[in-house]
């Protein structure tokens, strides 16, 4: 047993068989945003699955990392997630890319001249009126600021809804998913759900999913839930107690 480390053996029951592993956590406080690192490789874990599954069936994949043709939809994240993709703009612009912020309140700005933030924002909508608001935005053709040459340039640090987002039918489908017939592979579960929903059990608050372009403003609006901070294990245990199964292994 390693000091200062708890180990949690993970088990739980996914259409694609049990899925095993180890997960290390650090004992002492942690904030929402240091589990998001165990919620990507439980991603890449299931995605993979999914992906391997459609293959087998005759299936192929279109999606990868030099296509962005999707990349101008609503991409949904949890609060943990919106901390991260907020600090890694932090961490890129140190790191020499420029004006990555400034896209992202060029954005924020247009959004707000139309009068979407507080629908796009709004805690309270239910999953129609997100459809609803989701084509909307589509309307708007806004790409992704980090939308490179029409690639992904966080490609490695992308969000759960971009790596659960892989299709099986043409990519120029994708140009218009609303009025195209995109065939998405299934996601049993999607990992953005959990954490919103331990969020939401931690703040006594509704489950809510955060725009992309706008987790910025999210960001600054709402620093004392970003950097407060739980118990590592316990919140590790919340969060893979909301997946559905979990056994301590110190
Ligand atoms: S994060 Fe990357 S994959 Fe996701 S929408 Fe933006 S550019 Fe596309």
């Amino acid at each position: 047993m390693n000091e200062g480390v708890s180990f949690f053996a993970v088990e739980f029951k996914t259409p694609f068989g049990i899925i095993r592993g180890k997960v290390q956590v650090s004992e002492g406080p942690m904030r929402l945003v240091d589990l998001v690192s165990t919620a990507l490789e439980f991603t890449d874990i299931l995605v993979k699955r999914a992906i391997d599954k459609e293959e087998k069936e005759g299936r192929k994949i279109y999606c990868g990392p030099g296509c962005g043709v999707c990349c101008n939809q609503m991409v949904p994240l949890s609060p943990p997630e919106a901390i991260w993709i907020s600090e890694l703009v932090d961490h890129l612009e140190k790191s020499g890319w420029k004006e990555l912020s400034q896209k992202f309140d060029r954005i924020a700005e247009k959004l707000e001249q139309l009068g979407m933030v507080g629908e796009l924002l709004d805690p309270d909508f239910s999953d129609d009126v997100a459809l609803e608001i989701a084509k909307k935005y589509f309307q708007l053709s806004i790409p992704c600021p980090f939308l490179v040459d029409n690639s992904c340039r966080i490609y490695p640090y992308r969000p759960v809804a971009c790596r659960e987002y892989n299709v099986t039918s043409p990519p120029e489908f994708c140009r218009d998913p609303y009025s195209n017939q995109v065939n998405k592979v299934p996601m049993p579960l999607p990992l953005s759900a959990p954490l919103a929903r331990l969020t939401a059990k931690l703040t006594g608050t509704k489950p809510r999913l955060i725009p992309l372009v706008l987790t910025r403003k999210w960001y600054f609006d709402n620093k004392e839930l970003v950097y407060r901070k739980w118990e590592g294990t316990e919140l590790l245990r919340g969060f893979l107690k909301e997946l559905g199964g979990v056994n301590e292994d110190n």
